[in-house]
């Protein structure tokens, strides 16, 4: 009988699932919740032995999961959209406590997010339709084969969302799947593995190892029988896996960082742009894709600025439980000192704060909302994600000078623009460097969309097909006409 613990009301799991069952450690680090730093559980600390038993099971487990078929593979996928889809109310409010996530987004949209995935890539592998043509007197066709066992490796922010973006496209693609989340909120990813269990997925197609990123994190993708290395969090923590991926040979997509421009043009809708330019304060600013430099043209920058801070004010920090609440707190003291680092260099180096810019009265790991005009787009809290709720604001005068400022980071994952010029839209869109460009919107998003990032903000893409693809072998197979029959 494995060990659970009392989450607030909801029993968890603190331990790996390797093999179709519930693994201890001997070892394990405390998890707390970012809301009043309370224990929620001592969870198990997976070490080489962990990865090595959770590997080999992947590794066993291919061939027949391989074999399957994408209609084969689909109907595990299903019943385990349909189960979250069950508890979509447990794993949201387990979820609020471990990362703090305002409980009412989590139950209306991001864990029903995660069956979406597990049910939109089933049936997408099943309705691949291979590419046939004719050249020199053959017949081609592209076909997927399932490349092996996948590593998927997640940060902390949306964990379980994030956790079955990755995961879904591999499993339906026919690989094997180890997944390790984030060590500082890693119980929504165990609850997903209780819907596994209950989804009878054979013993080791899907693995759970729970841990440290330099310890088991790292023991796992450094072992040579993993065939995809697939990670979501920071390009410090990529640079490690992409070596590790380059040592085995083995092809890695990174989803990374972002500091992303967020333009807004005197013909916008301005009331729209301002409203939208205060959500980025959303989840504390945890959020990859949001737009966090508000680049404006100067003859509208006060009526802008106007709007956004109206908005900003009626902003609620507070309990994520709480329905009036709005901005949540910062995931770990850790990152709190992290984020309030960041602001207090900026005003060492002179750059004016025009909102915030300190802890909360509230304590704990809340920030306040910050906005901060820098001296000069060299600033480092303009050319590095803070990954917390501070905004910059910077005018321009021309569309060139608000494209260079919009390419002038070395990040490149996501854009947003506010304006009433279709040709605009569509020259800006084309020329801002990001993998998602949003026009008078934000975080609208099709599953079938490739997704990810440009210059450091990552490697390679998933979404849709795209992610299919990458964790397969694509195969040409070439047959000469008239030889068989
Ligand atoms: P992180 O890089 O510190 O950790 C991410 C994961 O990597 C964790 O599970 C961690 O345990 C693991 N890890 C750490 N060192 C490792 C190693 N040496 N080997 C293997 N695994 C290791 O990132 P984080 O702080 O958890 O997440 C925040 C970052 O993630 C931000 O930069 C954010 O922008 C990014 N992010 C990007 C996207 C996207 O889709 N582009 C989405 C969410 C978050």
């Amino acid at each position: 009988m494995s060990q659970r613990v009392e989450v607030h009301g909801h029993t968890v799991s603190p331990e790996h699932y390797i093999d179709g069952q519930r693994v201890g450690s001997a070892s394990t680090f405390e998890d707390r919740s970012p809301i009043d730093g309370s224990l929620l559980a001592e969870v198990c600390r997976g070490d080489a032995a962990t990865a090595d038993a959770a590997i080999s099971a992947a590794v066993r487990a291919f061939p027949a999961w391989a074999a399957l078929g994408p209609e084969g593979r689909a109907p595990y996928l299903h019943r385990l959209a349909d189960l979250i889809d069950k508890h979509v109310d447990h794993i949201a409010e387990v979820e609020c406590w471990d990362m703090a996530m305002l409980e009412r987004s989590l139950k209306a949209r991001v864990i029903g997010r995660g069956a979406r995935n597990f049910r939109a890539y089933a049936d997408l592998a099943c309705e691949y339709t291979e590419r046939v043509w004719e050249s020199n007197g053959t017949t081609n066709r592209v076909v997927r084969n399932p490349s092996g066992p996948a590593v998927v490796i997640t940060p902390w922010n949306a964990p379980f969302m994030l956790s079955t973006w990755k995961c879904a496209p591999a499993l339906a693609a026919g690989c094997t799947v180890v997944l390790k989340p984030a060590e500082w909120s890693p119980l929504s990813c165990s609850l997903l593995f209780d819907l596994v269990d209950k989804a009878d997925f054979p013993p080791g197609v899907f693995n759970l190892v729970q841990g440290i990123g330099e310890e088991v994190g790292a023991a796992l993708t450094t072992d040579r029988r993993v065939r995809r290395l697939s990670f979501t969090g920071s390009p410090e923590t990529a640079r490690h896996i992409g070596r590790a991926g380059a040592e085995n040979i083995v092809p890695f997509t990174a989803e990374l960082g972002g500091k992303n421009p967020f333009l807004v043009f005197a013909d916008a809708d301005l009331d729209a742009a301002a409203a939208k330019a205060a959500l980025q304060y959303d989840d504390a600013g945890q959020v990859c894709l949001s737009g966090t430099r508000l680049l404006v043209e100067e003859s509208v920058v006060d009526a802008f600025l106007e709007r956004f801070h109206r908005n900003v004010d009626a902003q609620v920090l507070g309990d994520p439980h709480d329905e009036t609440t709005t901005i949540s707190p910062l995931i770990h003291p850790d990152h709190l000192a992290r984020v309030a680092g960041f602001v207090d260099r900026a005003r060492a180096n002179g750059d004016e704060i025009l909102r915030g810019g300190k802890v909360s009265d509230l304590g704990g790991n809340w920030y306040e909302q910050t906005l901060i005009r820098p001296t000069s787009n060299d600033s480092e809290i303009v050319q590095h994600e803070v990954f917390g709720p501070v905004l910059t604001i910077q005018t321009f005068t021309t569309e060139e000078e608000a494209v260079a400022l919009a390419n002038s980071t070395e990040y490149g994952l996501s854009g947003i623009l506010f304006t009433a010029d279709a040709e605009r839209a569509d020259r800006i869109g084309r020329a801002v460097r990001a993998g998602t460009f949003w026009v008078n919107c934000f975080l609208v998003r099709d599953l079938t969309a490739p997704f990810g990032g440009a210059g450091i903000s990552g490697i390679g893409r998933e979404g849709g097909d795209y992610a299919l693809d990458f964790y397969s072998d694509l195969k040409t197979l070439q047959i000469l006409d008239g030889t068989v029959s």
